[in-house]
């Protein structure tokens, strides 16, 4: 049983030290005064030989005095039964504070459970008596705290009030006016414990919080001195500041590391001010400071705040995070111990503020703030009595359960730590990876017959390569010939050879013309690809940390040096690139010539593919090793695709086994070697509803060909074969048709290819519509369906995008097939339509309202970055709907704000806050809509009215270049990363 202090405590302002006791006269005379009284433990045993010799030969007197000494240290100093307050600290500074502000200091523990290692210090505070331990010096976080109190309660049983003191990062925001130096204190707020967990990993990814956890409350003991303490401090100003001032007095050694630092070092800056890295001071951090008032001689300071406490396993240094908790949470502090121990170890969390929880932490008012936090907490103790203390069960009795997760939560500790580490390399390689072509080759894989292009595989010029370092494998092939998925072949086969060996790199790209990545683009996804080894991730962080929060991309120059340590990491890699000729010229060039330049310090094979013969441009490039290879389908590898196929056929053609050999036969001999062409005219047989018309079809497909000159182009014969698909797009129902045309329209003629939902709600908005009606949405499977076999929608880092399924289909619709689709003028009247919805005449205040928008109209953003583009193309005369959009200037600044094009024009106006609607036509030429804004008065404020409002300003030769980098701009959406 727990029994009060065996000694009444010296008053609160003094501060006796063992030593002081020990040599106190007076100490020793009651001492000795009871010494004379015979007792039971009059026996002493010394220790040792030494001592027992000298203690015989020792005079009377002082025999008595060792006698009595020994006495009173055994009945009259408390034993480790008569702690109460157990009390962890994770740093020095906090032991060290937390023993100035001891009423008196006992000494050594006399023993202590098995293993049990911590350093103790044991004194009286209050009415209790007090054991205080602190955290190995290095060790931190949650599962060290949990071990270290897991000793303590074990050696110190009748531990029934648990403190965690020390210093934290303070979270101020408008409401709460926290300042380095004040102190918080754990508090159960809106049904929550004073205390919760985050997962830091998940917070930087998703900037949610959805692993919080929330934590045990502190003891009713504790909670009944707070409000007790709460309430007096409201009436009398707290003493806090004075009491650290006395302690110091008394220490003067301890000043300089522990007084109250300079009003001026306490700086708050605002959150976007990221600390320059590596470098300690915040000199270079400017004046970018938060402006608060000093405080008010009524205004308590340090002040104390009561609230919620945020507990991880990482340091927070993320003003822009700080933030979010803050406004979300109630956040007041973060620190990294409390979590450990809240769920099993009933304790009161106490923070001095020594940092804003930023990038700019650093250590002025560390030991200010731990002194603060004790001076609150010796307050604190004072006002708890002995019995309220009494009456709480010891903690150890809730410990058994802590002993047998402690293990358990070790592992996990260690478990989170490794998951960090890697959701952070995640992370890093998602930021890198813009383009994905990962559910590309996915779906190449399982389409392809793996028979088919076998040969190229078992080609010497194939194996030759695989085998020699810095060899190049240029593969050409006419349109169809299966390019693509002889690329996925040797993706896969190089992945079988090596893949699972570590020491070999892997990475492709398979390009296509409606995405138009750049060269940047190309090379952070190889990158994303290459760096996805643990020796690896160190290079690519540092990248990151460079640019994210500045929201900018790396540098072609850092790209390259990023790509040519990773690559230096493997024996040999290969880099596979299909569709070369898919790409512009000029990034196709620069892209080959980095990647020759890195075959020349690296062990790097590339293979590629194109429909052009880009040989002479490599061996122009470089010296490496280039071999050609043509890629052809041979006969058989037709009919094994052909073969594979027949399962889609009506069940009437798969019941007729001779029906089916002879449509392999038929398309296999009209296929000059073009898959594309085999697949085109297999597709025909797929909607007809008879064997007898099934023959028809093939007789026909012989005739057409037949009639073909002997002299034909590739794209001679693949038009024949669209020509057949359009006939079937009108064959179906009129909505399906209709259906088929528009979407066939918006993949041609957008600007950038196109989301799911982008197109659905494109082709959900109907003329003259003032909002939008979500029952006009279609199923994207239909929309794909009624294209018969046109489009193909494939995943990238931006969702699901739908596209043509070859880019001859592309350049068939750009020539003769745009007759039977709706004409570009189509996509002008829908966005701009959109853009005059109703809804629209509000802008956005907020990120999120903004977020909200566009995830309500997915459309938006494509039509306010692109309306004009395609009104350029409008011949008719199309300035009503225009003009209407453009006069209603609240529309037109919602656009704006959401079109990811913004600038101001070069004299500097701020067009958008001029209300002048030019601004919006600005970025296209549309020289009509010019002239008419300006017939009703709204001018540009240059001299000379040309076409576009900035020409005036500057030669035509920028403002051209300005408008390509702003559709640039547009068309990706995504920031510019500027290139020196
Ligand atoms: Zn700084």
């Amino acid at each position: 049983m727990p029994s009060a202090p065996k000694r009444e405590p010296p008053s609160n302002t003094g501060c006796m030290n063992l030593d002081e006791m020990e040599s106190g006269e007076e100490e020793i005379e009651n001492a000795m005064e009871q010494a004379l009284v015979p007792s039971k433990s009059a026996v002493v045993e010394w220790p040792g030989d030494v001592s027992l010799y000298r203690l015989r030969n020792r005079t009377i007197m002082e025999d008595i005095r060792v006698r009595s000494h020994a006495e009173a240290t055994s009945t009259q100093m408390p034993t480790n039964n008569d702690y109460t307050v157990g009390w962890a600290c994770a740093l020095q500074e906090e032991y060290i504070a937390a023993q100035l502000f001891l009423d008196e200091k006992h000494g050594k523990p006399q023993a202590l459970a098995a293993n049990d290692t911590n350093a103790y210090t044991l004194g009286c505070m209050g009415q209790h008596n007090v054991v205080i331990t602190v955290f190995p010096a290095g060790d931190s976080g949650t599962a060290c705290a949990a071990a270290v109190v897991t000793h303590m309660v074990h050696s110190f049983p009748n531990v029934k009030i648990g403190l965690m003191v020390g210093i934290g990062g303070g979270a101020p925001t408008a409401d709460r006016d926290i300042r380095l130096g004040d102190i918080v204190v754990s508090w159960p707020k809106d049904g929550h414990a004073g205390v919760f967990q985050y997962d830091f990993g998940k917070t930087i990814q998703n900037q949610s919080f959805k692993q919080e956890k929330f934590l045990n409350q502190p003891p009713p003991a504790l909670r009944s001195a707070i409000q007790d303490l709460q309430a007096e401090h409201r009436v009398t100003p707290h003493q806090l500041d004075k009491a650290i001032q006395e302690v110091l007095r008394r220490n003067p050694r301890l000043q300089k590391e522990f007084c109250r630092p300079k009003l001026t070092c306490d700086r708050l800056y605002r959150s976007e001010v990221v600390h320059p890295e590596g470098q300690t001071s915040c000199a270079g951090c400017g004046g970018n400071l938060e402006t608060r008032d000093e405080r008010t001689e009524d205004e308590d300071n340090p002040a104390v705040h009561y609230g919620l406490i945020a507990s991880a396993n990482q340091v927070m240094k993320d003003a822009r995070i700080r933030d979010k908790l803050a406004a979300q949470k109630g956040v007041l502090c973060f620190e990294m111990e409390a979590a450990g121990l809240m769920n099993t170890f009933p304790c009161l969390v106490v923070r001095g503020i020594s940092d804003y929880a930023d990038s700019h932490k650093n250590d002025t008012w560390k030991g200010y703030a731990a002194m603060a936090a004790t001076a609150y907490v010796k307050d604190l103790l004072r006002s708890m009595t002995f019995s309220c203390v009494k009456a709480e069960k010891p903690i150890q009795e809730g410990l058994k359960e802590l002993s047998e997760t402690v293990t358990g939560m070790k592992s996990e500790v260690n478990e989170l730590t490794r998951r960090q580490h890697e959701q952070l390399h995640r992370d890093v390689l998602d930021w890198l990876l813009v383009i994905n072509c990962a559910p590309q080759h996915d779906q190449l894989k399982k389409h392809r017959n793996d028979n088919c292009g076998q040969w190229l595989l078992n080609d010497p010029e194939f194996l030759n390569w695989k085998a020699c370092m810095n060899h190049t494998l240029d593969c050409k092939g006419i349109e169809g010939a299966g390019k693509t998925f002889a690329t996925s072949m040797v993706i896969d086969h190089l992945e079988g050879s090596y893949g699972n060996s570590g020491a070999v790199g892997i990475a492709y790209l398979y390009f296509n013309s409606k995405e138009q990545w750049g060269v940047n683009e190309s090379l952070s996804d190889l990158l994303s690809q290459l760096a996805v080894d643990a020796s690896t991730i160190d290079i690519v962080k540092t990248l990151h940390g460079k640019h994210q929060w500045k929201r900018t991309r790396p540098m072609q120059g850092e790209l390259l040096e990023a790509l040519k340590s990773v690559i230096a990491v493997y024996s040999r890699t290969f880099i596979i690139l299909d569709a070369l000729d898919e790409i512009a010229e000029l990034c196709r060039e620069t892209l080959l010539s980095k990647l020759v330049d890195l075959q020349r310090t690296t062990k790097l094979n590339l293979f590629t593919t194109s429909r052009l013969h880009i040989r002479t441009e490599i061996l122009y490039l470089g010296t490496a090793a280039v071999v050609s290879l043509d890629i052809v389908p041979t006969d058989e590898d037709i009919r094994r695709y052909l073969l594979d196929r027949t399962k889609d056929l009506p069940t009437f053609v798969r019941r007729d086994p001779k029906l089916q050999e002879d449509i392999i036969d038929t398309i296999a001999r009209y296929a000059e070697a073009i898959f594309l062409l085999a697949r085109l005219n297999f597709e025909t047989l797929l909607d007809e509803t008879s064997k007898r018309n099934v023959r028809d079809s093939l007789q026909r497909l012989e005739k057409r060909s037949k009639s073909m000159p002997s002299e034909h182009s590739n794209s001679e014969v693949l038009a024949m074969a669209y020509t057949q698909t359009i006939k079937r797009l009108e064959n179906q129902h009129p909505n399906r048709h209709k259906l088929a045309r528009q979407t066939l329209s918006w993949i041609l003629y957008s600007k950038r290819a196109l989301t799911a939902s982008e197109l659905q709600t494109a082709l959900a908005i109907r003329d003259n519509d003032s909002s939008f009606d979500p029952t006009g949405i279609s199923d994207i499977d239909i929309i794909i369906e009624s294209c018969k076999g046109l489009l193909i929608s494939s995943a990238n880092s931006r969702g699901v995008t739908v596209r043509f399924m070859h880019s001859t289909a592309q350049e068939y619709f750009m020539g003769q097939g745009n007759e039977v689709i709706h004409p570009e003028a189509y996509l002008a009247f829908t966005c701009i339509t959109h853009l005059t919805f109703d809804v629209f005449k509000d802008p956005c205040y907020d990120e999120a309202s903004m977020d909200e928008r566009h995830s309500r109209y997915p459309l938006y953003q494509y039509a306010a970055g692109n309306w004009g583009r395609h009104a350029e193309q409008i011949s008719e005369d199309a300035s009503d709907p225009i003009m209407k959009f453009l006069e209603c200037a609240p529309k037109v600044r919602s656009a704006w704000q959401s079109s990811e094009v913004s600038f101001k024009s070069p004299a500097g106006h701020d067009w958008a806050a001029e209300g002048n609607p030019l601004y919006a036509v600005a970025p296209f030429n549309l020289p009509k809509i010019v002239e008419m804004l300006n017939a009703r008065g709204y001018n540009t404020p240059c001299e000379d009215e040309g076409r576009r409002p900035w020409d005036g300003n500057m030669s035509r030769r920028v403002a051209d270049q300005l408008l390509q980098g702003m559709r640039a701009l547009s068309a990706s959406g995504i920031q510019a990363a500027h290139e020196e």
